[in-house]
């Protein structure tokens, strides 16, 4: 049999919303908190150095917990699982959590996000494991510009060589994350969509986030979607398309010409919290209910003195019941123009 087809678990039949009626559907998870990029709108080099101290092995949840969080999750309902990070190729045991994951009855999709420089030697062990697609943030084709958005620690010809992997390995369709800052990477746009056009691959352009408060955003960095599309819209036409599934965030065109779909993120300009389902669970087990939070519920300490799956359970329950977060829809420019200081990063919660 499969691998895929091999389910265990109790599928989720559990039907509950949180206080602004948003269903739990989706649980990101990140692996570990560590990288080896230093993208400025995450991770900026100057403030996490080599002797930055990141969480510990024994501050991580181990693979068994995590799997214990996603089981219950799952039985509360939900559906989909993302495995990101940090950097979540740099656990070189990954493949053997994503079949853990992928084993799971009631999941009908799971993904993992990546910067891509690993992907080549892990594509094919993570279909293989299950993984039904990835996701692979590249920034721009442009070598001095690529380098400079991942704290000159990328390479491009290796993310593309990734892409190249995962599409053999059957993990499509292959998303690419572009994050777009103005006066950085803007102009390179088209570049990026020329190369992708005509393959199966969707390119996704993300609004610039005041996510955390050590990336140094203001909105004038931010690039409107509508802006990105208009420039787009110029060079090859495009007409927008329905969304997927309900709460998928990203709005979805397609090229007149059939040359394929592109997406936005506009998280910024276009909030979408009325749609959001997402759950996150950082590498140190803390439960986070948006992703704009200051602080979450620690999983950790129940999952280690010994709670059982109800106790897990309640606690995931009664944090989604009473769930209000909307941050993208009330943000103000007086809140952002002095980001509250202890938001929780990105790279730490999980993107
Ligand atoms: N390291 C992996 C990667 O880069 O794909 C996974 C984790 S990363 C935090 C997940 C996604 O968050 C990436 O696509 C990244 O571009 C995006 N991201 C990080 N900081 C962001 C920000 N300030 N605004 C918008 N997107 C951001
Ligand atoms: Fe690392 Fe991803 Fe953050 Fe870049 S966006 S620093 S690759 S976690
Ligand atoms: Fe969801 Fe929070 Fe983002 Fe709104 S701001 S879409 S609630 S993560």
């Amino acid at each position: 049999m499969n691998r895929k087809d091999q389910k265990t678990g109790n599928a989720g039949d559990v039907a509950f919303s949180d206080a602004l009626g948003r269903p739990m559907q989706d649980l990101r998870i990140s692996l570990l908190d560590r990288c080896n990029f230093r993208c400025p709108y995450c991770m900026p080099e100057a403030q996490y150095s080599e002797d930055y101290q990141f969480l510990s092995k024994s501050a991580r949840l181990s693979h068994d917990e995590i799997f214990r969080v996603a089981s219950v999750a799952v039985g509360l309902g939900v559906t989909k699982l993302r495995v990101t990070g940090g950097e979540p190729l740099l656990d070189r045991n990954v493949a053997s959590l994503v079949g853990r994951l992928a084993s799971l009855q009631g999941v009908d999709d799971l993904a993992l996000t990546t910067n891509g420089m690993l992907l080549s030697l892990f594509a094919q062990r993570l279909a293989d494991a299950g993984l039904k697609r990835v996701t692979v943030s590249l920034d721009s084709l442009d070598k001095d510009i690529f380098s400079a958005m991942s704290g000159n620690r990328g390479d491009i010809a290796r993310v593309l060589s990734g892409i190249e992997a995962a599409e053999k390995a059957g993990l499509s369709p292959i998303k690419v994350n572009v994050v777009v800052q103005r006066g950085v990477n803007d102009h390179t746009i088209l570049d990026i969509l020329d190369y992708f056009r005509g393959t199966s691959h969707i390119v996704r352009f993300i609004e610039f986030m005041d996510v955390g408060s050590r990336n140094g955003w203001s909105m004038d960095q931010v690039v409107p979607s509508r802006e990105v599309l208009a420039t787009i819209h110029a060079r090859w036409p495009v007409r927008a398309v329905g969304r997927n599934y309900p709460g998928e965030v990203a709005r979805r065109y397609q090229f007149l010409d059939g040359q394929g779909e592109l997406g936005f993120i506009s998280s910024v300009t276009e909030p979408f919290c009325g749609s959001c389902s997402r759950a996150r669970i950082s590498a140190d087990g803390t439960l986070y209910t948006c992703l704009f939070a200051t602080e979450g519920i620690n999983l950790r300490e129940p999952l280690r003195s010994g709670a059982g799956d109800d106790e897990i359970a309640e606690i995931l329950k009664a944090v989604w019941l009473k769930r209000e977060d909307r941050y993208s829809e009330i943000r103000r420019p007086e809140t952002v123009e002095k980001p509250l200081v202890n938001k929780v990063e990105m790279y730490r919660m999980g993107g």
